[in-house]
């Protein structure tokens, strides 16, 4: 494998949360986008003449969908041109009632720009080719007893961002680097919530393979539909190795549409493209071409005030503000409600606040919680906002532990508690009357573990030094975690 290099390019398809569908009013989901618990969310209720496709009907333009579309480009440092257009893409398939799609793939929105990525350690700019704006179809199912399909058009017509990137990334942890990079960012900017599993954003790789230093790109093979990042990184995986091992037994890398059978953990082949298919696209003849520009309806100048701070920023920020390592900045930063929860607890430490003499290790003391001590804990809640654990308190719990009231590891017993019951540190803390114990208690615990081990201590004072931790063990078992381990330590060293 090692004289052949992979080629990937990307094609994102991200729905924008705009409150109406691109081109009438009909609203893009429930209230509140709650689809689990919405009982009135039946087929076909969110629709209209215009996103049915009745003749006669004129499609109006979602400003809102535009200019987070431009939003998106000012974050990725595209290229914001003059005017763009809509196009009408031509095509027949039940769950598209007009038989043409409306999209902007010809003169786009969005020119250029890109995203680095980090894959174990280094650093890559992944380069896109453009972004345009376009509306979704329908949905179709099945039925498994009946001879019929159902159409549901309750997503026709609502906005879709497809993001494409040049053919530049080279396996499929890349890709899915990537892909995270992005949902960050689409998340970020609140313009998408760009869930995968629930189908917010999906993903075609167009995968093909090349002897190393070959400069001419191999035939491609096109993956639809792939919808998480573990499939995007083992569909692309599993393809560049079929096509290697079809090229070494003398075969021919046919162009073609594949789909990812993750329960097999293969791609299948579905269409041979023999031919390109033609949609015989042309400008959408009921929308003028948008201008962008300064004093146009479509000012960048101002849609740039909606930039905020973005993840890569961010990360820099809290290293040089709040002395986070690079790895604990970098989860922390990922997640847009992770970094506000982070700050929000900040704001309730005035230990923390800026220019205070100790900020950063305060800082370092409330990422190393958070990361090592919460997130496991919480996984099945999608936002932390949602644990049982307030910004607040939490800001409590750090207080005691800078205060030296509790030690590192009551802290972390104490915040376990917070995360089962809601509690503050402080009423844990009365409540069960834990307390680090005094000087006096813990010396009296020292000397117990010192007289019951002789066979030990006359070990350690003989040379065997490593020994130093079993006794530090046994204070902390004796003291059932709530001696203080430089006291401890201290305290130690002077009787041994
Ligand atoms: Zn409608
Ligand atoms: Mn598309």
């Amino acid at each position: 494998m090692q004289n052949y290099e992979t080629v990937v390019g990307l094609e994102i398809h991200a729905h924008l949360k705009t409150e109406s569908k691109m081109f009438c009013r009909c609203a893009t989901a429930p209230k509140g986008r709650d689809y689990e618990s919405s009982k009135k969310d039946e087929p076909n209720i969110r629709i209209c003449p215009i996103c049915t496709g009745q003749p006669g009907t004129l499609p109006i333009a979602n400003r809102k969908a535009i200019e987070d579309t431009i939003l998106l480009g000012l974050a990725l440092g595209s290229r914001i041109p003059d005017s763009f257009n809509f196009e009408r893409k031509n095509y027949y398939y039940p769950d598209l009632p007009k038989a043409y799609q409306i999209t902007s793939a010809t003169r786009p929105p969005v020119i250029g720009g890109g995203l680095e990525i980090d894959v174990r350690g280094s650093q890559k700019f992944i380069e896109l080719d453009h972004i345009h704006l376009e509306e979704d179809a329908g949905k179709l199912t099945h039925p498994k007893a009946g001879d019929y399909s159902l159409v549901d058009l309750n997503r026709a017509g609502t906005p879709l961002l497809e993001i494409i990137t040049k053919p530049v990334l080279s396996s499929g942890i890349e890709a899915a680097s990537f892909m995270r990079n992005l949902q960050s960012i689409l998340r970020y900017l609140n313009i998408s919530d760009a869930d995968m599993e629930k189908g917010q954003m999906r993903c075609d790789a167009n995968i093909s393979v090349r002897k190393s230093g070959s400069k001419q790109l191999g035939a491609k093979v096109e993956v639809k539909n792939i919808n998480s990042f573990k499939m995007v990184a083992a569909a692309i995986d599993y393809e560049s190795k079929r096509q290697v091992e079809a090229i070494e037994n003398g075969e021919k890398i046919e162009q073609q549409t594949r789909g990812w059978d993750s329960n097999k953990g293969k791609t299948i082949a579905q269409r041979t493209k023999e031919y390109a298919n033609d949609y015989r696209y042309f400008p959408e003849p009921d929308l003028p071409p948008f201008e962008i520009g300064k004093g146009k309806a479509l000012d960048p100048e101002i849609i740039n005030d909606r930039l905020p701070e973005l993840p890569k920023e961010k990360r820099v920020r809290f290293k040089s503000e709040y002395g986070l390592a690079e790895s604990d900045a970098h989860i922390i930063s990922a997640n847009f409600d992770l970094a506000k929860y982070f700050e929000d607890i900040i704001l309730h430490l005035p230990e923390a606040a800026e220019g205070s003499a100790n900020a950063r290790q305060v800082g370092k003391m409330v990422a190393n919680l958070m990361i090592n001590e919460m997130l496991g804990k919480i996984t099945g809640i999608e936002n932390i906002y949602n644990s049982k654990v307030t910004p607040e308190n939490f800001a409590g719990l750090v207080s005691l532990l800078v205060q030296e009231k509790i030690t590192g590891k009551l802290a972390k017993i104490i915040l376990a508690k917070m995360i089962k019951t809601g509690k503050s540190a402080y009423n844990i803390v009365k409540e069960e009357e834990i307390e680090k114990i005094d000087v006096k208690s813990l010396e009296q615990i020292i000397n117990g573990v010192i007289s019951g081990n002789p066979h030990e201590v006359e070990r350690y004072r003989n040379g065997e030094t490593k020994l130093f931790g079993f006794f530090v063990g046994q204070v902390m078992k004796e003291s059932k975690g709530q001696a203080d381990p430089s006291a401890t330590s201290k305290i130690l060293r002077e009787k041994l």
